[in-house]
Parts: structure tokens; C-alpha cells; sequence
């Protein structure tokens, strides 16, 4: 590089990488003194630290005013040592513990001055990312601490805690069934659940971000004391780790709990919030110039992650779990409402940490953006963010039905014309030959550029889980054809190109009683009943050979979009018949050719396959990767509301 060049951009660079390493830095302590930070508008009239002895404590010890020390920059220091001290922040508004708080007391209301250190679990040191070549190895099971753990027969120590995770049954439960990869449901300090009544049954989903740097204090065993959810925290990152269990932490940036009282409105008003131009916005009046508070996740407001302070905040909020909790993949919440450019850069942040950190999110909003809808983060443009994950919905509601309608019933129920849009799952979202986008529900054009952008899956939190799903769309279904239904439909997640993704319980046969949006159900609706392993061990036996079939056989997980155009290729079958192959030779696979037939029709059909002598290693509900039987010929059949699996050598 040209030396005057080189000065140049490195004048040009180091006061960027100055703030944006010290930017969200909000409280230094020392033994002598403690240094308070803040972002705050260069307008306010005046910024002051409260500290406080307790997190409760009516009346604070030492009060010390901040002075401006930068443009919307804020300074002041506290002399004494500090440790264990609680404080506030305040800039006229309201008392807050700052937008980037690492430590807080009970509800999340002060932050609290402690020794991150001292939170470190005995071998945190020594504690390794479990190794991953591609996101398409993945195997995802989406969890909520409570759901887990809080049946009164689930036989844990730790019911509805992260500790729960820790305990040799969790582990050795989810090492049985396969899975290399949580996701935990929002596991940051959220508003709805009163951390000081853990006695009291109270649920929520966690979708109201309060504190987005700290974890959780209902999932503790003690909310009071800011260390324990640090802790222990950490202590479930370790022990899944050290069973080679990645975790990913679902991320809520789009949106806070509401506008008024959110950390970011009482340190900078009307900053990180969009508002619509027109005044015309859908969360009502609350907005002053510029319009109304927009809306676009449907909670009444949404971020503006395109404003510098709100973009540095996400970096700095992502690299934080990487770096202190060893956090090794995200899923963002509402996606869609972020904007393309903050994703790629949190991408090109994360890759500097460690490229193999996962990134996905749902490539949607829940309502209108005040932001130009082409510079969103939406499933459509996936191509334009490599490396980045969405879900797809095009293959979950053709296999289930519609999002927006319980009882209508798709391609498991027999209604014809679902058979593309599957397809396209299959492939992984990317452009393949055999694919007719015109034909596809959702999607007009392929949306991924490589397979493992591609989430595939049948449910999640949102929404009926399958068995219900099932109940609603096939009235008076019995449990066989449940079950059948219900594996038949997780073949095409675990079959499929992009990353494979599973509810928790699905494979214990959990149901939500009916219930479409569980976000405040009780426990009696969200809790998983570990009781069904016992009455349907064929289901938690038939998704663990598909999750094994799946990690010994790297043909069901290419992860580059041209070997998947070149080795998977489909069949020509009857109606509700999907049927493709995959070439394994040409992919280091130990099966040469591997055939995948899915039917939901309420009889068998016979296809016309290559003649050849096929070992079939999935029928009639069961899965064995050594071989169930042997079939010879140029004819499969397949047996109703069912996948059949073969392969040749
Ligand atoms: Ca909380």
C-alpha cells in the first residue's frame, strides 16, 4: 500500500474504531474510582449517575453529573471504590441502568457494578466452540428454558432454569437424540416476567427485550444477585459445549417492550426509533415531528438499525455474547426490519471472531417499515447477504398449511399443487433446473445464492406446533396417522439441503393444546410432557435416525448451491408423490446413490427409479442407516402417508 495512502486511511479510521470500541464501554471500574459513560443527546439539558447501595434501596448514596465529552457523548466519574454498588443513569427522563448494562439487579431496573471474572465457571478458560465445518451441519433444536424443563415429571433439578441444561440428563437426552445446536428463546433480561416473585408461576417468550446485555434473572436460581445469572449462564454454555452443543441466541434488536421506558428512549429520545414520514403511522399518536412511531413489528414500535448509534449497538451487543459468553450463532428476531448494510457488517464483525459463528433470522417484519423496503432485510434478498440465514416458509406452510390460517390443510392432508414449493426447500432455496418458481407459493424467484442459507423446517415457537397443526387441519385424525403424518413431515426437514431446524418436544409428540400464539399461555400449555417418550418412543426413535442418517451422510448437506444443482435431482411421480436422488459418490458419500420417496396420499404409489439393487433403510416408521431390507428392479413403492429411504452401494 502507498504510504501517504496508508496515513491517510489510518487518520481517517482510528477516531471510528475509538468511539466504537469506548461507545457502549458505559461503567470502568477501578478500586479508586469508577468511570460512567453514556449515549446521550448533546441536547440534554443534564445526565447524572445515581448510585445506589442496593438494587431496591430508596435513596441513592452518591449522585455525580456527567459532562458532555463528545458529540452525544457523556463522561463522570465516582471516586471510591465502588464494588457492589448499583446505579442509574438519568437524563430528565427517568431513572435507567444505560442502554449496554453487563450486570443488573432483580427486574432489570438498576445496573450493577460487579467483577465479570469472578461470574467465570470453573475451565471457562478452557471452554472450546464445538468444531463445524458449515452451517448446513447444523442441527437445530429450538428451546425455551421453561418449556424444557418445568413439567412436574420432567425428573429436573433445576425446572425452568439454565441450569436445567446443565444437568447430565439434559445432556445425555439431547446427545441421544442427535442435535448439535440450541436455540434458546430469548434468554437476555426481558420486562414481562417479575423476577422477584420466583415462586409464582409466570411464562412469557422473552419477545420484550428490557436489558439486551444481561442474561435473563427468572431463569436463575436467584434474580437478586447480579452475579448468579452470569454464572450460570455461563456454566450452560460450558456444559453443552463440552457435549459439542453449539448455542444460538435468539436476538430481539427490532423492537423494545414499549417506547416509553426502554433504556434507548430515556437515554436519546426519538433516536432509536423509526417514525413514519407521513404522521400517518399504525401505533397511533405518540409521535411529535417526523410522523408517528412506526410500527413494522407489530409491538408498537421498531429500531432503526440504519442510525449509526443503533447499528454500533447491534456490533457491539453480538461481539459482547461472543466474547463474554461464548455464544456461537444468533437468530434475529423480525429480521426484516433491520436493513441489509447493518447485517453484512455484523457478518464481516462476526467473521473476524470466528467465521464459522452461525447467522440467520426471519426474514420478515410484522407490519410496515418507515425504511425503503429494498434496503430490508427480507427473505427475497438473502442473495444479497452471504452467509446469512432466513427461514423458509415457502416448504413449512406447503407441507403444513398457512401461517395465517390453522385449519387450512396442504400437501401432508393430500391437497395437490404443494409439490414445488417443497422442492424448492429441498434445494435449499437456491435456483435448480428442475424447480418451477412460477409454481412456488411464496417466493417468485430463488432467494438464496447457497443452500445453507436455507432454514428448513415445519414448526417453531410461533404458531401450532405440528401435533396440533395435524389436529386442527385433519379433524377426527387418529394418533397413527398423526404420527405418520407428523414423521413423514419432518423427513423433508432433515432430507432437505439448508439447515435443518426442530421445535423442542416435537419428537415427545408435544402438543400446545390448540394454542397458535402460546407467548403467555401457562405452563400447562407451553411445558413439554416428557411422559409421551414412554407412550411414543417410535417418534423420538424415528427423528433420531433421521438426525443420524442425516450426520453420517454428508449427500443431504452439500452446502455449495452447484453441487446441489449437479448430484440432486428429482423424479418423475404421481400427485403428493415427491421423490429425488442424491448422488453421494460424487459428494465423498459412502452410499454411491440415495433415493428419497415421500407420499401423502392415503394409499401406496409406485415410481420408476434406475434399475439396480437398493438397500431400504426407511419404511413403514422406522429408520435403521444399516439397512432394513433389500429391493431389487427399476420400481420403488412406497407405502401410504409415509417416506421410504433406499440407497445402493
Ligand atoms: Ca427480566
Amino acid at each position: 500500500m502507498n504510504m501517504k495512502l496508508s496515513i491517510l486511511s489510518f487518520i481517517l479510521t482510528f477516531p471510528m474504531l475509538m468511539n466504537a470500541q469506548e461507545q457502549f464501554n458505559e461503567m470502568e471500574y477501578t478500586p479508586a474510582k469508577t468511570t460512567f459513560h453514556l449515549n446521550a443527546a448533546s441536547t440534554s439539558k443534564s445526565v447524572k449517575v445515581r448510585i445506589y447501595e442496593s438494587a431496591t434501596s430508596a435513596k441513592p448514596v452518591k449522585t455525580v453529573s456527567l459532562k458532555r465529552a463528545g458529540k452525544d457523548y457523556w463522561e463522570g466519574t465516582a471516586s471510591g471504590n465502588m464494588m457492589g454498588k448499583f446505579y442509574t443513569f438519568d437524563t430528565g427522563k427517568g431513572e435507567c441502568p444505560g442502554t449496554f448494562a453487563k450486570a443488573v439487579g432483580v427486574n432489570g431496573r438498576r445496573a450493577a457494578i460487579i467483577n465479570l471474572d469472578e461470574t467465570n465457571p470453573e475451565g471457562w478458560d478452557k471452554d472450546v466452540r464445538p468444531a463445524l465445518k458449515s452451517s448446513s451441519d447444523l442441527v437445530v433444536y429450538e428451546m425455551h428454558h421453561r418449556d424444557f424443563s418445568i413439567h412436574p415429571q420432567s425428573g429436573y433439578e433445576h425446572k425452568g432454569k439454565f441450569l436445567a441444561l446443565t444437568e447430565p440428563k439434559a445432556i445425555y437426552y439431547l446427545k441421544t437424540l442427535g442435535i448439535n445446536a440450541v436455540q434458546i428463546l430469548p434468554s437476555y433480561d426481558y420486562a414481562t416476567v417479575d423476577e422477584s416473585k420466583p415462586d409464582k408461576p409466570q411464562y412469557n417468550w422473552g419477545y420484550d427485550p428490557l436489558n439486551y446485555n444481561v442474561p435473563e434473572g427468572s431463569y436463575s436460581t436467584d434474580a437478586t444477585k447480579p452475579e448468579v445469572r452470569i454464572r450460570e449462564f455461563k456454566e450452560m454454555v460450558n456444559a453443552l459445549h463440552k457435549a459439542g452443543i453449539r448455542v444460538i441466541l435468539d436476538v430481539v434488536y427490532n423492537h423494545c417492550m414499549s417506547i416509553e421506558g426502554s433504556n434507548f428512549q430515556l437515554t436519546y429520545p426519538d433516536y432509536y426509533f423509526r417514525k413514519t414520514e407521513t404522521g400517518k403511522g399504525t401505533s397511533g399518536s405518540i409521535g411529535s415531528k417526523g410522523g408517528d412511531y412506526s410500527n413494522g413489528s407489530g409491538c408498537g414500535n421498531e429500531t432503526a438499525s440504519e442510525r449509526p448509534l443503533m447499528r454500533q449497538f447491534m456490533i457491539e451487543s453480538v461481539k459482547y455474547w461472543i466474547n463474554e459468553y461464548h455464544i456461537d450463532g444468533f437468530r434475529f428476531d423480525l429480521m426484516g426490519i433491520h436493513d441489509i448494510e447493518t447485517m453484512n457488517i455484523i457478518r464481516k464483525e462476526i467473521d473476524k471472531i470466528d467465521p464459522s459463528i452461525t447467522m440467520y433470522g426471519e426474514g420478515w417484519s410484522a407490519g410496515t417499515c418507515a425504511f425503503p423496503q429494498d434496503k430490508l432485510a427480507m427473505k427475497a434478498v438473502m442473495y444479497k447477504m452471504p452467509r446469512i440465514g432466513a427461514f423458509g416458509d415457502d416448504m413449512r406452510d406447503a407441507i403444513r398449511g398457512p401461517f395465517s390460517d390453522d385449519t387450512k390443510p396442504a400437501y401432508l392432508t393430500g391437497i395437490k399443487g404443494n409439490d414445488e414449493s417443497i422442492k424448492f426447500g429441498i434445494v435449499g432455496g437456491i435456483a435448480h433446473p428442475q424447480v418451477n418458481m412460477k409454481k412456488v407459493n411464496y417466493s417468485t424467484s430463488p432467494w438464496t445464492a447457497q443452500p445453507s442459507q436455507h432454514i428448513s423446517y415445519v414448526s417453531c415457537h410461533d404458531d401450532m406446533c405440528l401435533v396440533d397443526r395435524l389436529r386442527t387441519s385433519f379433524p377426527g385424525i387418529t394418533t397413527e396417522e398423526l404420527i405418520r403424518l407428523d414423521e413423514l413431515a419432518q423427513t423433508f426437514v432433515f432430507t432437505s439441503q439448508g439447515i435443518p431446524f426442530l421445535l423442542a418436544g416435537e419428537e415427545a409428540l408435544r402438543d400446545k393444546k390448540g394454542v397458535h400464539n402460546s407467548f403467555e399461555s401457562p405452563d400447562s400449555v407451553n411445558q413439554i410432557d416428557w411422559t409421551n417418550l414412554q407412550r411414543h418412543s417410535e417418534v423420538f426413535l424415528y427423528y433420531k435416525g433421521l438426525i443420524e442418517m442425516r450426520k453420517q451422510h454428508p449427500a443431504f448437506r452439500m452446502a455449495d448451491a452447484d453441487l446441489v444443482r449437479k448430484n440432486l435431482t428429482f423424479l418423475d411421480t404421481p400427485d403428493n408423490v415427491i421423490a429425488f436422488t442424491l448422488n453421494g459418490k460424487a459428494v465423498g458419500d459412502s452410499w454411491d446413490t440415495i433415493i428419497c420417496v415421500m407420499n401423502s396420499n392415503k394409499s401406496p404409489r409406485r415410481i420408476t427409479v434406475p434399475d439396480g439393487t437398493y438397500t431400504v433403510i426407511c419404511r413403514d416408521g422406522m429408520i435403521n442407516t444399516d439397512g432394513i431390507d433389500k429391493v431389487y428392479g427399476n420400481t420403488l413403492t412406497v407405502g401410504s402417508q409415509q417416506a421410504l429411504i433406499v440407497f445402493s452401494k
